[in-house]
């Protein structure tokens, strides 16, 4: 057993462990890991292909080598780890679309946090407060930054698809309606493993033209805020945690407007536990707060969400992974 971390220690672990994630953001930017994926390259070639000053990205790289990101095959040559492969663009178990997004320069997710004191003082969603749009409004206007994130949710999404899918006998919808469903990962798993099933892709025209075809699949374009199609179950992944409560009542609202009686309602999301134990769940909930003002939530908070929008709360089928499914049933 290691010793306990003294708590000066615990304290200054947090400034290394911020350098760390800011110099695996530079490195993911940069696309260092790909740039090694045919095999070493010393630190000219590497500085020239990523048009960086030689010497201060060998620091760089030397300094993540110490934490086991890259390695020096000889003096001055890097290598991909394991480690560093996950921050391969293409590799199969990528994070690169997910770094780009927290943790490098530009991205949206790093630019929100630094309104995180913002979102203290005033109760808004720093995002907004320092770049005067949404979220979504800054995606439509930066395609590109638009494209990394959807890739970030499919990646980062990549262990959840399947424990989704394998928790719930979703056989038993004959159509589901994937409402903000994204490039279609989670609804295309579910398809593929019920061939029975048929479902509606449901999110943004920009988004949904990003999404796979598939046979059973209808892609729709919309806005959760006023049109729902018709579907024996709603499944919304990671959607209700993006909105406070009075916009995710009003989602709600209009899911049960479209709803026949008794259709399912499934809410894939984080369930904050009430104790104090640690749960990522809490700190993605601070990641709304200075995203978008949204938030995670309690069981029993979706229990109120639930009643206020027409649903009875049926139950939370947990899954191996950190999402749960929070199941209701449409009241008449
Ligand atoms: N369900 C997907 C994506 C979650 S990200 C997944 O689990 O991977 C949230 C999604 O909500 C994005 O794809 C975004 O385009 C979509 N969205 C945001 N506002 C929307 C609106 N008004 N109508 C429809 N979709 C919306």
């Amino acid at each position: 057993m290691s010793e306990q971390a003294s708590p000066q220690d615990q304290i200054l672990g947090i400034v290394n462990n911020y350098w760390q994630g800011c110099a695996v953001g530079a490195a993911a930017e940069l696309e260092i890991a790909d740039h090694l994926a045919d095999g070493p390259l010393d630190i000219a070639a590497l500085a020239e292909r990523t048009k960086t000053h030689a010497s201060s990205l060998y620091r760089m790289l030397r300094a993540l080598e110490s934490t086991g990101i890259f390695t020096q095959v000889s003096s001055g040559a890097f290598a991909n780890t394991p480690a560093s492969e996950c921050l391969r663009r293409r590799a199969p178990n990528s994070s690169w679309a997910w770094l780009r997004v927290t943790l490098s320069s530009n991205g949206m997710v790093n630019n929100g946090w630094r309104g995180l004191m913002v979102s203290l003082k005033e109760g808004k969603p720093g995002f907004e407060e320092l770049n005067g749009c949404t979220g979504w409004e800054y995606m439509q206007a930066n395609p590109e930054q638009g494209a990394v994130f959807n890739e970030a949710m499919r990646d980062l999404a990549a262990a959840i698809t399947p424990a989704v899918t394998g928790s719930y006998d979703w056989g038993r919808f004959p159509v589901i309606a994937d409402l903000g469903g994204g490039v279609g990962s989670q609804l295309i798993d579910i398809l593929d493993a019920h061939p029975d099933c048929r479902g509606v892709l449901f999110d943004q025209p920009q988004v949904i033209t990003q999404a796979p075809e598939h046979r059973r699949m209808e892609p729709l374009g919309g806005d959760f805020f006023s049109n729902i199609p018709q579907a024996d179950a709603y499944l919304l992944r990671w959607i209700l945690h993006d909105w406070d409560d009075a916009q995710a009542r009003a989602i709600l609202k209009n899911v049960h407007a479209a709803a026949k009686p008794g259709a399912a309602l499934m809410i894939v999301e984080s369930v904050i536990p009430e104790s104090a134990e640690f749960d990522m769940g809490k700190w993605m909930d601070l990641n709304m707060m200075v995203m978008a003002g949204g938030r995670e939530r309690t069981a029993n908070e979706f229990r109120v969400l639930f009643d206020q929008a027409g649903f009875d709360f049926e139950e939370i089928v947990e899954t191996p992974s950190p999402l749960s499914i929070v199941v209701g049933k449409a009241r008449d």
